[in-house]
């Protein structure tokens, strides 16, 4: 088996915390250049622009791109241009777009193109689409509550436009709400809490609801100290036992029935991408899904914007 020789674009927390060691440890991947304004790795050619890259003589199959979201078209054009495969960090854009520009430009030069969306490789997640694909939901709450200074320090990415404030987290939790509910859910209501220093708010209230009208409230909060919370309870009507929730916890890592849990297990979300992508470029296939992107902009489109105290780091 010849290992795909692939490139790391953006030498950041997720590509030192995740793509790495899950690159280094999976027997289909060589990683055989980076690329970084600021950083450099060890026995790997290192390079300060993709496109210095992609005119060296080091041989790329596919590139995985790292970066923060409004960056990222460009860098997925260039190298699908240049005929790599590409996998997109979440999100997988700025903009609705500028992804399907890079899904047609993927087609059109038969290359793989991958919107990667980690959470849903979550331990608990294909049990709970399992779960409720029967099931009569009544109503779902989804609370995402972190510390931004806790983990995202120094990202002052995602407080421009295009950054996604709250929503960088947010969206994890809509990449799972829209793998497992059984219907589609579309927003009714949202609001926006927008630091007046900011682009991008740092708390956020939505309302959705399923296409047989069960309600969906998420709130995702940035400035969440002590215990953290990474939740979707999904409450169902059961004909002979009455209601029973799921939960699931730890950003889906655990699932629940009724407090009873079912399943709980190791992180292995990257090695589960990365396990996806080996088989879509074997397989000559793409995966471009932007629901989760959709509901942002959608939020984005239709919330109501409340100023909030500055953000100071
Ligand atoms: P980060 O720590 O700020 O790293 C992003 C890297 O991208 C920077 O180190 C920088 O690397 C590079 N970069 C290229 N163009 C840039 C630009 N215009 N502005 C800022 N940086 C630029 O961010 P991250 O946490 O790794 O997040 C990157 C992406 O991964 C985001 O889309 C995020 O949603 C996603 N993600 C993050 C996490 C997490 O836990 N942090 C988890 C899952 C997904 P160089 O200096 O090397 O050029």
């Amino acid at each position: 088996m010849t290992p795909i020789r692939l490139a790391l674009v953006g030498l950041g927390k997720i590509a030192r915390d995740q793509h790495l060691p899950v690159i280094a440890a999976d027997p289909r991947f060589e990683l055989v250049a980076v690329v970084s304004r600021n950083a450099d790795l060890d026995g790997v050619a290192h390079f300060t622009t993709l496109a210095e890259l992609l005119a060296s003589d080091v041989a790329v199959d596919a590139v995985s791109l790292c970066t923060p979201p409004q960056p990222r078209h460009a860098l997925a054009h260039l190298a699908l241009a240049a005929g790599k495969h590409v996998m997109l960090e979440k999100p997988p854009g700025a903009t609705l777009s500028e992804v399907e520009d890079l899904r047609l430009t993927a087609a059109e030069r038969a290359l793989t193109l991958q919107t990667t969306w980690h959470s849903r490789y979550a331990h608990g997640v294909a049990s709970a689409r399992e779960w409720l694909a029967d099931k009569t939901i009544k109503s779902v709450r989804i609370d995402w509550r972190e510390d931004v200074r806790v983990w995202h320090p120094g990202q002052a990415w995602i407080w421009e436009a295009g950054g996604l404030g709250v929503f960088d987290p947010g969206i994890n939790a809509l990449s799972i709400a829209t793998a497992i509910l059984p219907r589609p859910f579309f927003l009714t209501a949202a609001t926006l809490h927008v630091p007046e220093n900011c682009q991008s708010p740092i708390q956020a209230e939505l309302d959705f609801v399923d296409a047989a009208g069960a309600p969906i409230r998420a709130e995702f909060d940035f400035l969440q100290t002590g215990p953290q919370s990474w939740d979707i309870r999904v409450e169902v009507e059961d004909e002979d036992t009455g209601n029973k929730v799921l939960k699931l916890s730890h950003g889906g890592a655990k699932l629940w029935v009724d407090d009873v849990l079912l399943r709980e297990g190791p992180d292995a979300e990257y090695a589960g991408l990365y396990d996806a992508f080996a088989r879509l470029v074997a397989g000559k296939a793409s995966d471009v899904d932007v629901s989760p992107l959709r509901h942002v902009a959608d939020a984005f489109l239709l919330g109501r914007r409340v100023v909030a105290p500055a953000f100071i780091e």
